[in-house]
């Protein structure tokens, strides 16, 4: 209600945002999860919660006239878009100038839109990283407790190995074994027994079936089902969706005043909060935190902020990109939405890179193999705070993606050269074979131990908190959701410890 005060408040409802529900919650402190987008738990007219890939309608994009999915063509021609009616979507793209951003909206954020792939990060790397961080710790507790909690699970290789869903991947990793590369497994926390009940007809087709970055409809664990449930049943949280947080001020009494707007599915706005708190807890994703921060900083809403607020963003040196093969490879005209394996050269000085074999499931044979490579480049970015438009404005150049492309083109030009295969060149439009103007993964903004402390507790305030992917500073080496669950379970411990006495 209006003018009203609770004891801790969540903004966002990611991976972040969700663990700290979790703990705050199972502590006895009432809490309040704030998410601007919708809780996705009732049927459309199809019966459906969420659309396809193939046939998207408006529960696809967060309020856009037309879909911008990551593949926007196949044969240069615009076959892959639909024109759709703007709804509070599951899926974001935010684009700035040289970088566009995809990210989740909905009660479980990015969990409800992305792959799933659950890696924990190399250790040397981590360390080099966040050399703040006591990895000790990470990899003997909280990578496992991340792990546990997310249902974590590794498909079963002689179902990979026989079923014509992942004839993609099989073709893809021969061929970097073939140029003498290393591929491994990746786990997921999409449910694989589930996947072979579909593969069976035991079960209804999700993964099988065409759905993955607009949602899955059955099989996969997001949040809502894990961290999410477990907090609810403390009894001590609750959830608002169509809440969005837009402005933080602190009172005379040291308590945080948030500007809560909540709307309907048509954006009508249905009241305008204030809602004040005691802790407040950041987890609206890299981008959200980012600039909720910033615009309290720079407006003298919270001007002691730190100067780093804004700094040290970076894609995880996403970069897509696809080969065509030879007619005798077919990738196969049924593919799983959920990748499996990834070639991992992490250990190549030169050119650093992780690459998954990402499905295309077209629906009909397309020979190419798709990746989506993440490479180690050192480039960073920064955002600020643009008064006139309200919003946070992302400072990257195409030019700073350049690193990562040329560590992808080494490794997929070896593979070219020993199978005399091209890439494809008409998938990202423009001619280009490597798409390095979007990504999956954006990391930073506000970096643990720069904007913060080594907990978290952002610089020159008290009981105010980032706890998602804006802590890592712009790069982790692998897909990110475990690094930035572990990290929350491990600063929401020592804050549960030392700041609710
Ligand atoms: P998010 O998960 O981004 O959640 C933030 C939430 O806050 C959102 O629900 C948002 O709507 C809400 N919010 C934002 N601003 C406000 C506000 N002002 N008020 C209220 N609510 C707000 N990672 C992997 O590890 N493996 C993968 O396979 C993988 N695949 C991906 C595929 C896709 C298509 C995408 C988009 C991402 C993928 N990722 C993957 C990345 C991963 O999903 C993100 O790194 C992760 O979700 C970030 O978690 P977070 O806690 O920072 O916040």
């Amino acid at each position: 209600a209006n003018g009203a005060h609770v004891p801790a408040v969540v903004i966002g409802s990611g991976y972040g945002a969700a663990v700290s529900a979790l703990r705050l919650g199972e502590a006895g402190i009432t809490t309040t999860v704030l998410e601007m987008g919708r809780l996705w738990n009732e049927p459309g007219a199809d019966g459906k919660v969420f659309c396809t890939m193939t046939a998207p309608d408006e529960r696809s994009m967060w309020f856009k006239r037309r879909t911008e999915a990551p593949l926007s063509t196949l044969l240069w021609l615009d076959v892959v878009n639909r024109n759709i009616d703007p709804y509070p979507g599951v899926l974001d793209r935010i684009n700035y100038d040289d970088m566009s951003v995809y990210v989740g909206r909905g009660v479980g954020g990015g969990s409800l839109v992305n792959g799933g792939m659950a890696v924990v990060p190399r250790r040397d790397y981590f360390e080099a990283v966040l050399p703040g961080v006591d990895a000790a710790a990470m990899y003997d507790r909280y990578f496992p407790l991340a792990q546990a909690e997310l249902q974590v699970n590794t498909i079963d290789p002689e179902f990979y190995a026989k079923t014509e869903y992942y004839r993609f991947s099989r073709v893809a990793a021969a061929q970097a074994e073939a140029a003498g590369l290393k591929t491994v497994f990746v786990p997921d926390v999409y449910d694989f027994d589930h996947m072979e009940r579909e593969a069976a007809g035991d079960a209804e087709k999700s993964a099988l079936g065409g759905e993955v970055i607009y949602g899955n409809n059955h099989g996969k664990m997001s949040l809502d089902k894990t961290y999410l449930a477990s907090a609810l049943a403390t009894g001590n949280v609750t959830i608002a969706s169509r809440h969005q947080v837009t402005a933080i001020e602190i009172d005379a009494d040291g308590n945080y005043a948030l500007t809560v707007e909540h709307r309907d599915d048509a954006n009508e706005l249905i009241e305008s909060k204030r809602l004040t708190c005691r802790h407040l807890f950041l987890g609206a994703g890299s981008l959200g935190t980012t600039e909720l921060l910033l615009r309290a900083r720079d407006t003298g809403a919270l001007p002691d902020l730190d100067e780093a607020v804004g700094a040290g963003w970076g894609p995880n040196g996403n970069v897509m990109t696809a080969r065509a093969n030879h007619l005798w490879n077919p990738t196969g005209l049924k593919q799983s939405t959920i990748p499996v394996m990834g070639i991992d050269d992490w250990d190549n000085p030169e050119a650093r890179v992780f690459a998954e074999l990402a499905p295309l499931p077209a629906g009909i044979e397309t020979w190419i193999s798709l990746y989506l490579a993440i490479t180690d480049n050192p480039e960073r970015g920064h955002f600020t705070y643009d008064a006139a438009a309200d919003k946070a404005v992302l400072n990257w150049s195409l030019e700073q993606a350049q690193p990562g492309v040329a560590a992808a083109k080494s490794m997929f030009d070896r593979i070219n050269r020993k199978h005399g295969t091209s890439y494809r060149y008409d998938l990202f439009g423009d001619d280009r074979a490597f798409a390095d103007d979007f990504c999956y993964h954006p990391l930073g903004g506000c970096v643990l131990g720069e904007a913060t402390d080594a907990y978290g507790r952002l610089n020159g305030y008290e009981r105010l908190y980032a706890t998602d992917s804006s802590l890592i500073p712009g790069s982790i080496g692998v897909n990110p959701l475990v690094t930035i669950t572990a990290l929350a379970e491990r600063n929401l411990e020592a804050i549960l410890a030392a700041d609710f006495a």
